[in-house]
């Protein structure tokens, strides 16, 4: 299996190589050459079968012969064995043909484990195999950073530095980043927002000489092998619910598109997935460009779900690059309009194919509260805000008999305050994380400067 840039100009990869670059030397975003379909019995034959046998079905053919049938086995094992559910993404019901798919069940209590464990994995293969040493630097707005930041702590091959934007994630997001230990990963607090922080992490991927004397390598949701791995839940849902033989809808809490995108690539391989929605919250970027075609960037309004707080929603290139039948000069241009003018205009061929696959909503702030409220009220179920978001856009996309299921992207105790001034209850962390906020915490506040933030780095990286 091969693998090609968004933009066209950057050399073909394998498997292993697109997983351990990340972004690609031309800017854009690596995908398959072709991507593989399921016919309908192969599709049929998951049902029944644990979450890591689907996940090797599912990713087997996207991987190649980077590695055995036998290390790929081994390496899913190990990715989910400290996830504190054994079904590791159980669907629970929130009213007639609505589900909830939990994702929060991993290690740092959001949807990021199941990528990042994966990855984690994947690089320790790796770079044990070749003797090679990286680092890896990404951007978050909270829930990548503590999960990179768990996958990859104490690894000997690797250092880490997660960028995150100062004073606007949740204390416990932050304390999920600055409390481990070992010296190969680092927090950096960054003075600015979400956006600043994802800009730098690019600019350093482009600043070559930088990139090429530390080893440069991201894990953030561009990481083609992320956004693989989050394609394994699409399927081991739909297919408790009847597929191949019944379509099913899925609304995703959506930021930087990495989620949702899975979703459609799961469709491409035959998964009957009907409507994929996007669900945005104030921050409506993806909403506003899928109903008018305009992409335009306004300044992000900080809100109760952070981890959505985006306006350069980076994975959206890679619909884009679909749309535009892989015209990778196309999709250039327009990200180039994009950094020199704010934003772009799709064309209408091209918003016409987004709109075969894709749907979307907003909810405001209120609706958000409400809706965490109202199915608490109904089914004592307790949302995160992120997932309250999804469930209300959700409910405005409900077609009579297809199932739908919501994403629920973290558990509700990662966003306490959120959840208790809509709710009055204060939700508990589980057992496993009880101590997080005894913990002693470990920081490094930057300003948002690339020479500072590359001065940093090679300063603390292990050589
Ligand atoms: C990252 C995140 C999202 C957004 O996911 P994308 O893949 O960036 O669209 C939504 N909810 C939570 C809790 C997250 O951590």
């Amino acid at each position: 299996m091969q693998y090609v840039s968004t933009r066209g100009q950057a050399p073909v990869l394998n498997f292993e190589q697109a997983m351990l670059t990340g972004l690609a030397r031309d800017g854009g975003l690596y995908l398959p050459e072709t991507i593989p379909v399921m016919a309908p019995a192969e599709i049929g034959a998951l049902a029944g079968l644990s979450y890591e046998e689907t996940a090797f079905r599912v990713m087997r053919p996207f991987v190649g012969d980077a590695f055995t049938d036998h290390e790929f086995t081994a390496i899913i094992a190990r990715a989910y064995r400290a996830f504190g559910h054994a079904a590791r993404a159980p669907l629970v019901q929130l009213g007639p043909n609505h589900f909830l798919l939990e994702l929060f069940h991993g290690p740092t209590l959001a949807f990021k484990d199941f990528a990042m464990q994966l990855i984690g994995q994947l690089f320790q293969a790796a770079l044990e195999r070749s003797g090679q040493r990286v680092t890896i630097v990404g951007a978050t707005s909270g829930d990548t950073g503590s999960a990179a930041i768990e996958a990859f702590r104490g690894l000997d091959n690797v250092d880490v530095f997660i960028l995150f934007p100062h004073g606007r994630v949740s204390e416990v997001q932050r304390r999920q980043m600055t409390t481990p230990t070992e010296d190969n990963v680092h927090a950096l607090a960054v003075d600015g927002d979400f956006d600043d922080c994802q800009a730098a992490v690019k600019d350093m991927f482009n600043d070559f000489a930088f990139r090429d004397s530390v080893g440069l390598a991201g894990v953030n949701s561009i990481n083609w092998a992320r956004v693989l791995a989050q394609v394994v839940y699409y399927f081991s849902a739909a297919v408790s619910l009847g597929a191949p033989g019944r379509v099913v809808d899925f609304t995703v809490p959506t930021g930087n598109f990495g989620d949702i995108f899975a979703g459609y690539i799961a469709k491409r391989m035959g998964l009957p997935v009907g409507q994929l929605v996007v669900a945005t919250n104030q921050n409506d970027i993806l909403h506003r460009a899928l109903g008018t075609g305009g992409y335009v960037k306004q300044g992000v309004v900080p809100s109760i779900s952070p981890s959505m707080d985006i306006q350069v929603s980076s994975n959206f290139e890679r619909a884009l690059f679909e749309a535009y039948e892989r015209d990778g000069k196309a999709v250039a241009q327009l990200m180039e309009e994009l950094k020199t003018q704010g934003g772009f205009h799709i064309s209408q061929g091209a918003l016409e194919k987004l709109g075969e696959s894709f749907a979307s909503g907003r909810a405001s702030e209120e609706e958000t509260s409400a809706t965490i409220r109202a199915v608490h009220a109904a089914t004592g179920e307790i949302l995160c805000p992120h997932s309250a978001v999804g469930v209300r856009v959700a409910e405005a996309h409900l077609r009579g008999p297809v199932p739908m299921v919501t994403l629920a992207t973290a558990h509700p105790a990662k966003f306490p305050d959120a959840v208790e001034a809509a709710t009055g209850l204060r939700p508990p962390l589980p057992a496993r994380l009880a101590d997080l906020y005894e913990r002693d915490e470990r920081v490094s506040r930057v300003a948002n400067d690339l020479g500072a933030i590359e001065a940093l780095i090679k300063e603390r990286r292990r050589a």
